[in-house]
This record gives structure tokens, sequence and C-alpha cells, in this order.
């Protein structure tokens, strides 16, 4: 008997129908001889429901009132779950993160899970029930307040319980086969990945392939965990983020592309600071205020300015959703600093081809722009790390600059369009 961690996300439980089909599924592991415990996410698209909600009644919702609102959508589906289960005639006992022991910093809307203390999960478990947990939600070591972990989190959560709980495995159940060439709304021709290092995965989600939560990959590399990620619609065999080489069916160990993906992401803005001056130490003034407002920055570049002389202008990429205070924080900066003036732009679209092989293979940003020049795709900034090649785009032409760099390095299946079983893609 093995203990197995499932997570379903919320295309996996969108109504009624779902939740009792994701309830068969997991009666079916429990009945294999297997401890299961479960972590859900909300609903459908309950979740950005419940923002446009918040953003009705006030235009900047407090922080801590908008985690104890959204983490309602995970507390619906845990309760839901459990009854259909109840319904089949298994024993399910639903706990919300608080309850779980999923104890979090304080930082509202991005929380970093700081332990895991999972005592009512391991009583439930022992007592021969399934347990259901509420993803994307914890506790705050320090004020008690109830946290979320961020978009997507309910991955996170899952891992983090699976790692406490010492689970054989973590299994991501979602509405795609597993984890593809490129997202496959945007890529039919997307190709399945059978296994992907952790390494990999990392530069993935970080550069916005939302089918793994970042954290939660980090998580599993941390732990060793090896996570499996697979439809909650098929039984097909998903795909493996483990840094330990698998088998394919047939026996052979799966080998290492050149490039593993292409990922995008639409979710940053830019923001350029013109005219600054071109003196040691105003690079550091200008990111010192976008830190002390707790932004993370994504891609910088400072360029002379087209406009005067002795003056530069710098842009860098962040989230859209911290766009408002980082011009807030800039624009009372400004006199001190002595720039002229600041531009935001959030029609921008980010690219980013990912591959260990890139290390030892040189060629390949060549490649990328080539392919891009053809379809008359703009380049506005770059950036690189040792496995990851990533541009900004117009964010119109976003879709089109995907699909022609995964036809260029030759990732295009040439067996059948990949399924998408469900979900919005919002
Ligand atoms: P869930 O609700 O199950 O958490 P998400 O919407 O968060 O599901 O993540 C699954 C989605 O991730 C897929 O429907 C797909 O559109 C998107 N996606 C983006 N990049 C990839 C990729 N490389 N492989 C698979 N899916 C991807
Ligand atoms: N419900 C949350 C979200 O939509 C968490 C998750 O789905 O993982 O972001
Ligand atoms: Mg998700």
């Amino acid at each position: 008997m093995s203990l197995v961690v499932q997570k379903y996300g919320g295309s996996s439980v969108a109504d009624a129908e779902s939740v009792k089909r994701v309830a068969r599924r997991i009666v079916d592991t429990r009945k294999q001889g297997h401890d299961v415990c479960v972590v859900v996410s909300a609903m459908g698209d309950t979740t950005d429901d419940l923002i446009d909600l918040a953003e009705k009644v006030s235009p900047l919702p407090p922080a801590r009132e908008l985690d104890m609102l959204l983490t309602a959508g995970e507390r619906i589906s845990m309760a839901v779950l459990a009854m259909a289960i109840a319904a089949l005639g298994q024993e399910a006992r639903s706990f919300t993160g608080s309850q779980a022991g999923v104890i979090t910093d304080g930082v509202h809307g991005k929380a970093r899970i700081i332990d895991v203390t999972p005592g009512r999960i391991k009583a439930a478990l022992d007592e021969g029930h399934i347990a259901i947990v509420a993803g994307f939600q914890g506790v705050s070591q320090d004020t008690k307040d109830i946290t979320t972990l961020g978009r997507g989190g309910s991955d996170t959560t899952a891992v983090a319980l699976a790692a406490a709980l010492e689970a054989d495995v973590c299994e991501i159940y979602t509405d795609v086969d597993g984890i593809f060439t490129a997202d496959p709304r945007i890529v039919p021709s997307a190709r399945q990945i059978a296994r992907i290092t952790s390494e990999e995965m990392l530069e993935m989600a970080a550069s916005g392939a939302k089918v793994l939560h970042l954290r939660c990959v980090e998580y599993a590399r941390r732990f060793n965990l090896p996570v499996h990620v697979r439809s909650s619609f098929s039984h097909r065999e998903g795909t493996w983020v483990t840094d330990k080489p698998v088998e394919s069916t047939q026996g052979a160990v799966v080998e290492q592309p050149i490039i593993s993906g292409v990922a995008h992401d639409r979710s940053e803005a830019k923001i350029t600071v013109v005219g600054v001056p071109d003196k040691p130490g105003k690079a550091a003034e200008i990111f010192q205020v976008v830190a002390a407002a707790e932004i993370n920055l994504d891609m910088i570049v400072q360029n002379v300015s087209a406009a005067t002389s002795g003056l530069t202008d710098i842009s860098f990429t962040l989230p859209k959703t911290d766009g408002q205070s980082a011009m807030n924080a800039l624009n009372r900066a400004q006199e001190g600093i002595g720039f002229e003036s600041l531009r935001y732009d959030d029609q921008i679209g980010k690219v980013s081809l990912i591959g260990a092989g890139m290390r030892s293979h040189p060629g390949v940003s060549a490649q990328m722009f080539a392919a891009l020049a053809e379809a008359g795709i703009n380049i506005e900034m770059i950036s690189t790390s040792e496995i990851r090649l990533s541009l900004v785009t117009r964010a119109e032409r976003l879709d089109d600059a995907v699909r022609v760099i995964h036809t260029a390095f030759g990732l295009d299946s040439s067996d059948g369009e990949a399924v998408v079983y469900g979900g919005t893609g919002r």
C-alpha cells in the first residue's frame, strides 16, 4: 500500500458532473488499496469571478480581505467533493489549508509555505478516510490571517503536502494529457513530453507555462519528489517531472532533446523610465524604489536616450498586477532621481525557448531570431539564461511568435493534434 497525493485543478471540477467524475477516480484509487490525500482547486473560473466581484466593490481591495474571499472558492470545492465521495460509499473528510497545517509567511496574495504540519491529515488517513484539502491557501505564522499562495498555487499545496506526508508520488490532474512542447491551446501540433527535468520545468514555469505553478516545481526539486502531470479526463500516461531517467513503455530510456519547449507569458507589462541622467548610481536608485515596493522584475534593458545626450532610457518588465504600484512609487521618486518621464505599456508578450541542450549548442538564438524575422515579428527586448532565451514582442503577435518558433525548432508533432479536454484557458 502506498500514499498518493492527487491534485485536481479547477477545470477538472468545473461543475457537479465533473465533481462526480473526479470522485469516482479518487474512490477507484482508494479501492486499489492506496491511502489518498486529495488537493482541490476552486470550481471552474470561480477564482476569476471572485476577483471580478471584489473589483466591483473596491478599486483596490485590501489584500487581507481579498485572500479571505478567494479562499472561499477552494472551500466550496473541497466540501462538494467530499460529499460526492460520501455518496459513493467512501468516507472523506475535507480540510481548509489552515486545518491541514499549511503554514505560510504573511505576504497576502503570494504567500510562501514555510512549514507543513499535517497532523489532522495523517489522523484522517490512519482512520481509513480520504482526506480532501483546499488548495492555494494557508495561514500566516505571524498574523494568523488566512493567506493565498498566488494564482495556480494549488499545485504547490499538493507538492508541499506530498513532501510532508512522505507520499510516494504527487499526481497533478489537469485538462490536458501532460506537459507539451508548447501550450496546446495555442499550438495544436504541440508534442507531449514523456519526462522533463526539474531544471527545465522550472524555466518553463518561470516563463509562463502555467501548467505547473513555479513554486511547486521548486518544492518538488528540493524534496526530490516525482510529479506526474496528467489528465483527469483520460487514463493516458502523463508527463513525469523528475531528475531520474524514466523508461518509456517500450522499455527504452527516453532520450533528452536539445530544446524542451516554447513558453509564453502575457501577464507582464513594460515600464520605461525616460531620460535618466547617465551617471553611476541612477539605475540603483530606480531599482531601489521598485524593490521597496516589493515588486519582482523580470527583464531590464538600458538604451542611450534617443531624445537628448547625456541621458539614458531604462526599460524593465514586471507583472501587470504590480504595474500600478510601481508607477506610483516611481512617480513619487521622480524629482529625487531626476528622470524626465515614465511610460507604461501593457501590450507586450514574452516568448521563451527552453532546453538544457542549449548550453552546448551554439546558434540557437540566431535560428530563433531568423524565424521571427521571416514572420515579420519585431523583437523589443531579449534576455537569456544558460538554458533559456526570452524575447518580448507586441502582445498581438505573441501567438504567431510561439507557433513560428515551435515549427522552426522542429517541435511540431506528426501524429495528430493535442487534446484540450476542458477549461476556458482563462
Ligand atoms: P488547472 O486548472 O488544472 O490547474 P491550468 O489552467 O492551471 O489547469 O493549467 C493547465 C493549462 O496549462 C492547459 O490547459 C494549457 O492551456 C496550459 N499550458 C501552458 N503551457 C503548457 C504546456 N507547455 N503544456 C501543457 N499545458 C500548458
Ligand atoms: N484557484 C486558484 C487559481 O485559480 C488556485 C489554483 O487553481 O491553483 O489561481
Ligand atoms: Mg493550475
